[in-house]
């Protein structure tokens, strides 16, 4: 059964967004260009922009082609480089929620703490006590947004500057300073190879090797620029031209299927960019994974392995017993003496909208349905919980595509939702607890063949160790994110 909304008086709900990085930004674009003005966006921070917002270590990149990691309704020819640094991203969503008057709808500095549905609408209420009404809850709060600081004996007897990659301290000088890094997925990646050449020394302690994707590091010209302004096509182009697609469609493959000849050509990719770039066979040794490419997250690298080459640079593979006042012990008593420690130590993937209370019907609370591992049907709404809908909710397809895209078609899926609203045809929805339960099972299912399940670890995989992915193609997300399925969903009378 599909949405039949075509004959109805118009409602206008009310809706709240929770979070104002690119993904809620998005929602309250897309609800006043439906001329829907009576929402506000509840932001914690104090500026918008998200996880472009939390970041700012030195070499934030984002590893998806700049004009990919952009809305379809707003390209950007004036993107500095095939991939964009972070601070341009973030002004990038700066500028877009200026030019769309998005500042009126948004309360900064109001962290939102409970969410109760109260059997007509959710009442909203924030860190500081504010309460507010709304027929429907958006929660637009990102995945990798909660710090995983890690456990690690002595971290608060360090007496330099201590901080966590999202938690940047800009007052701190790096130039010829002995920094440690713990952690080497993408961030410590990035970090490492933007400090390499300006630390005296610089260690980076590294519990388990990454496999290393190559990519190009290109800058574009001011002609490039200008070729993107004057022929829009050439941005269609990049974003989803022949070959975007196919890279798409090869990576996709990959990853859900670890028998897939697109998996082996990464592997095959990945083992030469090791054996090619990295001259010296010890440090070639420390950085070989023995596990799948893209079993972890797969780091995307322009330069890693030129500057984890420096002789300044010290990959440490022992690990680590404590902290100390001025450095780090190992186990087998190697001290390495530091002026400054960076945990590039990963997020609570797992988290979502919590630590907000979330109570759907009944005083059923969000945090026990989630007790094991969040599940959403689809990845955008939850049984039991109406009118809650969540952009990059758990299972959805982060790291498979550009999440812009993700967010831009979960949009349009829960805007049909709430079209039977609006319309008079439902007051409240929300999927059964069947449509979960066989999605899970077809998705679990599937899930045990990607790549994620061959054998590391990862923030992919939830408590159970079963990789909480989106485990099929783009094709097959566009399809299902195209109309719900209403047969899936209970709607509960106007
Ligand atoms: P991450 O991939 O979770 O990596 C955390 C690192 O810290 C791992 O190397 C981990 O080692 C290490 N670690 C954690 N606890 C430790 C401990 N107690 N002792 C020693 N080592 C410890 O986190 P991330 O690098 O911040 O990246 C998270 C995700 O953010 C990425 O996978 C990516 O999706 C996204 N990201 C994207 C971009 C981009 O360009 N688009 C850039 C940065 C991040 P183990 O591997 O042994 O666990």
């Amino acid at each position: 059964m599909q949405p039949n909304t075509a004959s109805r008086p118009d409602i206008s709900p009310r809706h709240i967004i929770i979070g104002a990085g690119m993904a809620g930004l998005l929602a309250g674009i897309r609800l006043l260009e439906r001329g829907e003005t009576d929402f506000t966006i509840y932001e914690k921070g104090d500026a918008v922009g998200g996880t472009w917002r939390d970041n700012t270590y030195p070499g934030l990149t984002c590893d998806v082609p700049a004009h990919s990691y952009t809305y379809s309704f707003a390209p950007n020819p004036d993107w500095s480089a095939y991939f964009a640094p972070g601070p341009e991203i973030r002004a990038y969503f700066e500028r877009i929620a200026r030019a769309h008057g998005l500042h009126d709808h948004i309360r900064f500095g109001a962290e939102v703490a409970r969410c109760e549905w109260t059997g007509q609408d959710w009442r909203v209420v924030d860190a500081k006590g504010h309460q507010d009404r709304a027929d429907v809850v958006i929660a637009a709060t990102g995945v990798l947004h909660h710090p995983k600081y890690p456990d690690i004996p002595g971290l608060a007897d360090f007496s330099g500057a201590c901080f966590h990659s999202a938690r940047w301290d800009h007052t701190v000088p790096l130039d010829g300073k002995r920094i440690g890094v713990i952690g080497n997925g993408s961030t410590g990646v990035q970090i490492v190879s933007a400090l390499a050449s300006r630390a005296a020394r610089l260690v980076q302690f590294q519990r388990t090797p990454q496999w290393i994707m190559p990519v190009p590091d290109i800058r574009y010209t001011d002609e490039d620029r200008r070729a993107f302004h004057d022929d829009p096509m050439r941005i269609e182009a990049v974003r989803s031209g022949p070959e975007a697609q196919a890279r798409r469609a090869r990576f996709t493959s990959a990853i859900i299927d670890a028998e897939s000849t697109e998996l082996a050509e990464i592997q095959g990719i990945v083992e030469r960019n090791l054996e090619d770039s990295v001259t010296d066979p010890v440090l070639r040794a420390k950085l070989r994974p023995d596990y799948r490419a893209a079993c972890k997250r797969m780091v995307f690298s322009p330069g890693y392995y030129t500057e984890v080459q420096r002789p300044s640079v010290f990959v440490v593979t022992g690990s680590i017993a404590r902290i100390e006042a001025d450095g780090v012990r190992l186990q087998d008593g190697i001290f390495h003496s530091l002026d400054i420690l960076v945990l590039a130590t990963g997020f609570h993937a797992d988290r979502f909208v919590r630590p907000a209370q979330v109570l759907g019907e009944q005083g059923i609370d969000l945090d026990t349905v989630w007790r094991t591992d969040p599940t959403a049907y689809y990845a955008v709404a939850i049984p039991h919980f109406p009118n809650f809908f969540l952009i990059n909710g758990p299972t959805g397809p982060v790291g498979n595509f550009s999440l812009i895209d993700i967010a831009e078609k979960q949009w349009d899926y829960i805007a049909q939702l709430v079209d039977l609203i609006r319309c008079g045809e439902a007051h409240a929805v929300a999927p059964t607890d069947a449509a979960l339960a066989a999605y899970e099972r077809r998705r679990r299912e599937a899930a045990r063949r990607t790549v994620f399940a061959t054998g590391c670890d990862s923030w992919y995989l939830g408590a159970t160790g079963e990789p909480q992915v989106w485990p099929w193609s783009y094709a097959h997300f566009a399809e299902a994110m195209a109309h719900p399925r209403l047969d899936d969903y209970a709607l509960a009378g106007p």
